[in-house]
């Protein structure tokens, strides 16, 4: 048997372009895939105790883009949801983005108008020529205590870097606000797939030009496949064998835990920001999907050097390492790199299903 595509990896990226190329022009694709399951880090399953988890952590669906929910629309039907985030500090919790309910109650104050909480950000920021890292563009936002306390120790729980050491995107992901929103996106479009995330994949994955292997690296089976072109997902310094050493991914150990009541904690997720605590957040499946059950499920993350790569470390250093095997990408006519790990961006589930579809259209 011989495929138009050979894809690695059945994640968003490896997944829109697999349907893609088969709906659309009718190209037989392969997709070899390591893990037991196809969705990539957004799979999801029902845990033994019947509560719908996601095993990568919790995954909420956000995007601005109609074309990416319109799209993902043909394989799900959606329930709404908007994510909410807690801060834990002190024994209290906390909005997080930053809002004017936070800075009330953490101060003390009673500002009734954005206005106020403008002229108190104002007071307190510092004022930078230049953002260079991820402390700039906080402590230029809100200031230097409010960066100490939600940002600093949260950040290096998690990166194992000062923000200083990161790029400014890492945190500048998280808004301020200046009003009582707390909703942590403020996209259009906010749903989870009303079935969830896995069953979305199996209704893109299932057409008869779509072959997936599961439990398969791909090294271990590419000199015995036939196929035009290669679509790959995954690490890219692993694509290379690490002729220019190792990127730095981060890593997460997820702890699921049980309980035999009905809620765990008052919010789907709390950020534990303070260094004191050894995980950075807990997530409580059955807020995300409403799910009814006498016993709840939690996952707690606890960052980690090695594992799974999930994330992309963005530092300069990095960045520049990414740039000389981006350059080496360029040599290869008949191989594309797409998604998180294979592109080494910070991307969200709707940026690479809009990265794949735009470069599809480039395709055709
Ligand atoms: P992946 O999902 O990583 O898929 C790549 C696939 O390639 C994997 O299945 C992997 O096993 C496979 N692979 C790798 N190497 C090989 C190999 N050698 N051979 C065969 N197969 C291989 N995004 C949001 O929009 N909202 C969120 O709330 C959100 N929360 C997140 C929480 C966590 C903890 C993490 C880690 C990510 C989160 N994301 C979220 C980001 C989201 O997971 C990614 O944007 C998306 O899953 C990336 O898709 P992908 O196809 O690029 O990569
Ligand atoms: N962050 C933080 N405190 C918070 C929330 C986020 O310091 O309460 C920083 C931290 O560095 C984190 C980054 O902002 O890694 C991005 O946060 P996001 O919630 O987007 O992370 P993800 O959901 O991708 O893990």
């Amino acid at each position: 048997m011989k495929y138009d595509y050979l894809i690695v990896g059945a994640g968003y990226a490896g997944s829109v372009f697999a349907e893609r190329l088969a709906t659309q022009l009718n190209k037989k694709v392969l997709i070899v895939e390591k893990r037991n399951h196809i969705a990539g880090n957004a799979y999801d399953e029902l845990d033994e105790y019947g509560i719908l988890v996601h095993r990568y952590g919790p995954h909420i669906f956000h995007t601005n883009s109609k074309e990416v929910f319109d799209y993902l629309s043909h394989f799900t039907e959606w329930q709404f949801y908007e994510h909410k985030v807690l801060a834990a500090l002190n024994g209290e919790l906390y909005p997080i983005p930053i809002n004017r309910i936070t800075v009330n109650k953490l101060y003390g104050k009673n500002f009734q108008t954005e206005e106020e909480v403008k002229n108190y950000f104002q007071s307190v920021r510092e004022e930078k020529t230049i953002i260079l890292n991820s402390e700039d563009i906080i402590v230029s936002q809100v200031g230097r205590d409010l960066f100490e306390k939600f940002f600093r120790h949260y950040t290096k729980k998690q990166w194992n870097l000062e923000p200083k050491e990161l790029s400014p995107s890492v945190c500048g992901r998280i808004p301020v606000r200046f009003n009582d929103d707390c909703r942590y996106f403020t996209d259009t479009y906010q749903f989870m797939p009303k079935d969830g995330y896995t069953k979305m994949f199996e209704k893109m994955l299932s057409h008869k030009n779509i072959e997936v292997v599961l439990n398969t690296d791909y090294k271990k089976v590419i000199n015995d496949i036939k196929f035009d072109k290669m679509i790959y997902t995954g690490p890219i310094d692993y694509f290379f064998d690490y002729m220019f050493g190792k990127l730095p991914y981060r890593s997460i150990r997820f702890e699921f835990r049980n309980f035999n009541q009905e809620y765990f904690q008052s919010n789907s997720v709390i950020n534990y920001v303070e260094p004191d605590v050894d995980f950075t957040r807990v997530s409580e499946y059955k807020y995300f999907t409403n799910q009814k059950a006498d016993s709840t499920t939690v996952s707690f993350e606890y960052s980690q050097k090695n594992g799974e790569p999930y994330y992309p470390v963005l530092t300069e250093q990095s960045k520049s390492l990414f740039k000389e095997y981006e350059n080496e990408t360029k040599k290869l006519r008949a191989v594309s790199f797409a998604g998180r790990l294979a592109t080494f961006k910070y991307y969200n589930m709707d940026q690479i299903v809009a990265y794949v579809l735009k470069n599809f259209n480039n395709l055709i």
